[in-house]
């Protein structure tokens, strides 16, 4: 460019008022988003989007939040700068058409004619699938930029909301483990610490349960906008496909409205005619994931009428390319048939960074223009779905479930009834009897049911993608009763709506978990806590000190001194593997979050040896033998997080045990306890082939066996576990210790989802006390702390990190 027409340019510039030129990304970053080798951290991406925002008036920047690693959380909103002065107004018209009160049909469709809906789109949260993130700093470019009838049709019809990530930490961690390895035998190593702090890869399974806070930030914000689609990125295809798109696998959730389905396909199939029409083949639909599972944060929207949805687009490994040749292929095919949901196979050939981004791009686009072009009929549908719920639970049961709030765990009832609210689901208190009620006769019940309800599996020939039952007042331990006849005027007319849970004080004793972490912060508090079966007391603590702590668990009953054992926390180690254990990371935040001392393991802590000494309970999380064996295998990943604990190790957790320890292995951990120390107890499952036993993850009933021992103390007589894919117990001759809990003789354990031949359960034990030496293994065959949703489950740990004070 010459001088002359730069000049002449910033001129035009000024006399269209416009400030300055948006910075395209290249400038800022020094490569194209996407280009090979080069990966931006999520606070690259925050410094171009703040540059692009100070030069448009197409785009504003709102706060939404921080991460968990303390990050400061931004999104972009983009559109006309009309509609963006408007935003409050579009906002607030989302609302009221989402909750469908107050308006008629024929406003809702005036509304819908007037509005300019919001589309959430978002850069993906599962870290290490890096085209999510890095392709949103383009698309964020080009809609503010852009002049091309399509963007300025997005732009006059649509309010795009762009999450660039949703996972700001796992970006930068990611980015960063990337930049470390480059160029080195290491380049694409797995990542050998969890890309979200605590849960990794799980950070889209907590939709509804919102323990994580990206979940709570994502979850306000969208309950904010009412965004009509929310669209995330995800990586891996189902190979050799380009990108998955619905319609996804079945089966589906019988509790979503079905516009939500039918919207979903219609968008996967333009998204797959777009690609195509673009010169991108491989679009591939139905195979693989299923969305029976509501926990997924890009699943959930569907029971608010959003239309949610993920794709998976191809991945290699981070910025690095590869060649796919044809012989790669599973062998069904190699043949590059044209199928009827894969009509434009994919036929080899490189596949770098920017191709996945590409691909991202352009399915962007495709429902930005669907939704551009359907923006009034969508609009209504999301309306009519959230009409329609609220009509049909006042015409048919259950009208609405009852939580009394007296309960074997009350503060966890009260938990459970936050989690609804957080889910912007309506909850009422009724005075006399005195209980919490949830009226169905709401816009979001659909949810409610979802998650109260037991999950009954349909009969299919394709195995669950992920778990299949998750009811929440069963894994919770929480009475709930549902109405299944109309509800009297007298008693609707009484009831008044909550926002918060007040005035809950319920008894101190080992049947409510929160009494747990109040045991906890008694004793930091110095104070003298003992045990005596179910009881609790508390000596030496002046009751100013004493009486909010337990306030502030929801608890009441001031304990009685009646002479029971003093007690300790113990001191408790946490396996952490270099393999990035999901199941660990829960563990943690579960720990952290009932305030129990603990110190995490690394494989060199336990080589060190002496853990005696140190430590009274090692907690195991569920692993196979061979990766706490073996770990991360030596040549895949640099040196210092390379192997596991190989036999050294394993003899010093012997040790441990045999000088008194307590060792605590959750589900497949247990395999590696029973084998590596010869314990006289069989897994009854082993060897048996998928048609004989499967469970991908139910809920199953077992019965407390003995109620005296100190390590069932708080627990419900039948108790409701998470079996995903775990052991069972048949102890031999010669064993010595205690089965703690057992599956029900000569009738079904299954409580919820799907469980292939469950008669091989039957009296078997779910949870055992082997003794060892002066110590003990506590073998538990299933996950007591899932996904930190089975909270009835947490005492079969928790009473384990204690010790009797001498
Ligand atoms: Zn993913």
């Amino acid at each position: 460019m010459t001088k002359t027409r730069v000049k002449f340019s910033i001129l035009l510039a000024i006399a269209l008022g416009a400030a300055a030129q948006p910075p395209t990304p290249e400038s800022v970053l020094g490569y194209k988003p996407g280009a090979d080798f080069h990966l931006a951290t999520y606070d690259d991406a925050l410094a171009y989007f703040h540059k692009l925002a100070a030069a448009s008036n197409r785009i504003k920047l709102v706060q939404v939040g921080k991460t968990t690693q303390g990050r400061d959380w931004w999104i972009a909103f983009i559109s006309s700068p009309e509609n963006l002065a408007q935003l409050e107004h579009y906002k607030d018209i989302s609302r009221r058409l989402a909750v469908a009160r107050g308006i008629t049909d024929r406003q809702a469709r005036a509304l819908a004619h007037e509005t300019r809906p919001i589309i959430h789109i978002d850069g993906g949260l599962h870290a290490s699938e890096v085209a999510n993130h890095q392709h949103t700093i383009q698309l964020g470019y080009d809609l503010v930029a852009r002049e091309e009838p399509e963007y300025q049709a997005i732009r006059q019809n649509l309010i795009v909301e762009l999450w660039f990530s949703i996972n700001p930490d796992g970006q930068t961690i990611v980015a960063n483990w990337y930049r470390e390895n480059l160029g080195t035998p290491y380049e694409v190593s797995p990542l050998p610490v969890l890309y979200q702090e605590y849960v990794g890869h799980d950070n889209n399974r907590d939709g509804y349960m919102l323990n994580m806070l990206e979940s709570r930030v994502i979850t306000k914000a969208t309950l904010e906008t009412q965004p009509l689609v929310f669209y995330t990125q995800h990586q891996t295809a189902p190979f050799p496909g380009r990108i998955y798109l619905p319609p996804f696998a079945d089966p589906i959730s019988a509790n979503m409205h079905p516009l939500m389905l039918r919207w979903l396909n219609l968008i996967g199939t333009t998204i797959a005619e777009y690609l195509d029409d673009h010169g991108l083949t491989g679009s591939m639909h139905q195979e693989t994931f299923d969305v029976w599972y509501p926990g997924y944060i890009d699943n959930v929207g569907n029971f608010r009428h959003t239309i949610s949805f993920f794709t998976e687009t191809a991945l290699y490994r981070y910025a690095t390319p590869h060649f796919y040749t044809v012989d790669e292929f599973p062998a069904a095919r190699q043949g590059l048939g044209e199928e009827m949901l894969y009509s434009s196979p994919w036929r080899g050939g490189w596949w770098h960074l920017s191709d996945a981004c590409q691909y991202m791009y352009e399915a962007d686009m495709a429902v930005l223009g669907l939704a551009s072009k359907y923006r009034e009929q969508m609009t209504y549908n999301k309306y009519r779905a959230a009409r329609d719920t609220i009509e049909k639970f006042q015409q048919e049961p259950p009208f609405a479930y009852v939580i009394p709030r007296e309960q074997h765990d009350a503060p966890t009832a009260a938990l459970l009834l936050e989690k609804l609210m957080l889910n912007g689901i309506e909850v009422h208190q009724s005075s006399s009897p005195d209980e919490w009620v949830i009226l169905m006769g709401q816009p979001f019940s659909g949810l409610v049911k979802e998650l109260f309800e037991p999950q009954v599996y349909p009969t299919l020939t394709q195995r669950p993608y992920d778990v299949t039952g998750w009811t929440l007042p069963y894994q919770m331990g929480v009475e709930v009763h549902a109405l299944t006849t109309p509800l009297e005027k007298s008693f609707r007319d009484s009831l008044r709506p909550i926002h918060e849970i007040t005035g809950l004080a319920a008894p101190f004793n080992r049947g409510a978990n929160a009494s747990y972490r109040a045991i906890n912060q008694l004793l930091a508090a110095k104070g003298q806590v003992l045990f005596t079966g179910d009881l609790i007391e508390v000596l030496g603590l002046d009751p100013s000190k004493r009486d909010p702590i337990l306030r502030e668990n929801r608890l009441g009953a001031v304990p009685i001194a009646d002479g029971g054992k003093p007690i300790k926390p113990a001191r408790t180690g946490l396996y952490r593997p270099w393999l990035a254990s999901i199941d660990e990371g829960w563990t943690r935040w579960i720990l952290e979050q009932y305030q129990f001392p603990f110190t995490s393991l690394y494989n060199a802590d336990i080589l060190s040896g002496h853990l005696r000494e140190h430590y009274d309970t090692i907690i195991i999380p569920d692993l196979s033998e061979r990766q706490i064996l073996d770990g991360q295998r030596p040549g895949t990943i640099p040196e210092r997080y390379a192997g596991g604990l190989g036999e050294e190790g394993v003899q010093e957790l012997r040790d441990f045990v045999d000088a008194g320890g307590t060792l605590v292995t959750f589900n497949n951990a247990s395999l590696f306890a029973i084998s590596q120390f010869k314990l006289p107890v069989d897994n009854v499952l082993a060897g048996l082939r998928p048609e004989q036993f499967f469970c991908s993850g139910c809920l199953l009933t077992v019965h407390v066996e003995d109620a005296k021992n100190p390590l069932t103390a708080g627990l419900a007589p039948d108790t409701i576990v998470m079996f995903e894919r775990g052991p069972a117990f048949n102890t031999r001759t010669g064993f010595k210790g205690a089965v703690l809990a057992r599956y029900p003789r000569e009738r079904s354990a299954l409580a919820s989802g799907y469980l292939a031949g469950p008669d091989h359960l039957e009296g078997r034990a779910a949870a055992v006390e082997a003794d060892y030496g002066k110590g003990r293994i506590i073998l538990l065959g299933f996950k007591p702390q899932w996904r930190a949703q089975s909270h009835a489950a947490y005492k079969f740990f928790f009473n384990a990190l204690y010790v009797a004070k001498p």
